[in-house]
């Protein structure tokens, strides 16, 4: 093992015995999942990828898919068509709340709920199997490889989202939302339901890294100016509720998703990811965030510090 794998694999071990938190409960297929899996994976500007743990182990992307559909709406219509739908204001609520804009009705942000819908029926396409498409085909152009949705999660999903359905419905009612509630809602359990290893999520982060250019395949993705944006919404709005008091330990742009997963990245360096399902109150995974807080304090990543 070379030595940076070697390090990762300690970190890895150190924190191994957290066993604080559960596993999503809300959707049922999430609940299921075995709690002990733990993975980390780092990509650097080479494309060179150190892995540890359960590397081959498959997981729902959920809200880490939210800063790359993003990342295809800022490129295919441009960053002020996404503002008229969705704002750029860090919530301080749960990624679920019932929250828009007065008057507008826009959500807070892409990161929560309401503001993924919205920016999901960004997407051009013809239905819910055109628009899944499309997106299956930006992150997988993110992560290097084809991504495909795991049919149990999405159904299992679909048949609880009954919250997410509200607040489309919400959306619709202020305009935000145009066309189908349905379409914009299943294309958006599909998008949730795709299915990554924390190395995918380590590529797809470091693709952001790296001014929108995937290190591994070296394919440009999307411009540098939309890699950007998207940077500067997960700083402020990645973690859920807690993105603050993220960015004063951590000082990375992040996004976890409930089903455990966790990118970081750490611009012009690398994009880091971890895995494990255990989550805390905020609906972050515990031991996803302190392999990334030891990494950081260790490597002095906080993005503003001196370097
Ligand atoms: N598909 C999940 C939902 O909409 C994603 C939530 C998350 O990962 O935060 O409830």
């Amino acid at each position: 093992m070379d030595p940076i794998t070697v390090l990762l694999d300690e970190v890895l071990e150190d924190i191994r015995p957290l066993r604080d938190g559960a596993p999503a409960a809300y959707i049922p297929e999430l609940a299921a999942a075995d709690p002990e899996h733990l993975a980390l994976a780092v990509v650097g500007p080479r494309g060179r990828v150190r892995a540890v743990g359960d590397i081959g182990h498959e997981f729902t992307i959920q809200s880490i898919s939210k800063p790359f559909v993003l990342a295809l709406a800022l490129a295919d219509r441009g960053r002020e068509a996404v503002l008229r739908k969705v704002g750029a204001e860090p919530s301080g609520e749960p990624f679920n709340a019932i929250s828009l804009e007065p008057g507008t009705g826009r959500p807070a942000n892409p990161m929560v709920n309401a503001g993924a819908i919205a920016t999901s029926a960004l997407i051009p396409g013809d239905g819910v199997d055109d628009r899944t498409s499309r997106i299956a085909e930006g992150l997988s152009a993110f992560a290097g490889r084809s991504l495909w949705v795991d049919e149990q999660v999405y159904e299992s999903e679909s048949a609880t989202g009954d919250r997410n359905r509200a607040l489309a419905h919400l959306l619709r009612s202020h305009g935000v939302l145009e066309g189908s509630v349905d379409v914009a809602v299943e294309t958006y359990f599909r998008q949730c339901s795709l299915l990554v290893t924390a190395r995918d999520l380590a590529v797809m982060s470091a693709t952001l890294a790296f001014g929108g250019v995937n290190p591994v395949t070296e394919e440009r993705v999307v411009s540098e100016v939309v890699a950007r944006d998207v940077l500067s919404i997960m700083t402020s709005c990645g973690m859920y509720d807690f993105s603050g008091e993220w960015l004063l330990r951590v000082g990375l742009p992040a996004k976890s998703g409930v089903s455990g997963g966790l990118l970081a990245v750490a611009p012009s360096q690398f994009g880091v990811a971890a895995f494990s399902p255990r989550l805390d109150a905020h609906g972050n995974s515990v031991r996803g965030i302190a392999l990334l807080e030891t990494l950081a304090e260790r490597f002095g990543m906080h993005t503003l510090e001196p370097h």
